[in-house]
């Protein structure tokens, strides 16, 4: 009996492990080249997220993981949210201007124009790609924002850990998030390659939502 039960935790084990690997092996190709079954491998990655987190603190480095999750993720989710009529820009508030005068509210920062950030220019252009744009100083205000507005795409600027989170925070939800990772992570001067902003509301722009 106890055999048995050997066995099998043995032949879960070495599946657990080769399900993994395969899985970090396909998010790792999926940086540069489109990949099979990106949905169920990063579904795999979410399931063992967390020791796989663990060994990577260990042995490299946390944020290769989440920037291997955040790309595959967004191949998975590509078609789906290009189909998406209602988006939503969520942005951190670390990419503002330290002399930022907009206050926040239950929805975050309510961006003045001012034009001393990025900002100023992401709003317009999102607004003519038709998406509105939040900015945020803590993903908690993600819900917020999701109850007082209805939309079924959201386009996530931030660091990969940050958008591998709230992508598995809205796993099943009715929304389908991709995200542009930023140039740098800290929580503080953090910066977004505006060109490739401007790349991604290019490639999505049929279905505006506005
Ligand atoms: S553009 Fe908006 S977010 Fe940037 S500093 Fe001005 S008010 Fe703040």
């Amino acid at each position: 009996m106890y055999n048995i039960i050997g066995q099998a935790l043995f032949i879960s084990m070495l599946a657990s492990f080769i399900l993994s690997g395969m899985a970090l092996l396909v998010s790792r190709w999926s940086l540069t080249r489109s990949v099979y079954l990106a949905g169920f491998f990063a579904d795999v990655l979410d399931f063992f997220y967390l020791p796989l987190r663990q060994i990577f603190l260990k042995f490299s480095d946390t944020r290769v993981l989440d920037k291997w999750m955040a790309s595959l993720k967004n191949r998975a989710h590509k078609s789906a949210f290009a189909k998406t009529k209602k988006r939503i820009v969520l942005a951190p508030h670390c990419m503002r201007s330290l002399d930022c005068p907009a206050h926040s509210t239950q929805t975050g920062i309510q961006c003045k124009s001012c034009g001393k950030c990025v900002f100023t220019q992401l709003k317009k252009d999102a607004e003519k790609y038709g998406y509105k744009v939040f900015i945020l100083t803590g993903s908690s205000y993600v819900k917020n924002i999701l109850k007082m507005e209805a939309s079924d795409g959201v386009l996530l600027i931030a660091c990969d850990y940050e958008i591998n989170k709230v992508m598995r925070a809205l796993k099943g939800k009715k929304v389908t998030t991709y995200g542009i990772p930023m140039e740098n992570d800290g929580c503080f001067g953090t910066v977004v390659d505006y060109q490739k902003v401007l790349e991604v509301f290019e490639d999505f722009k049929s279905f505006p939502s506005l």
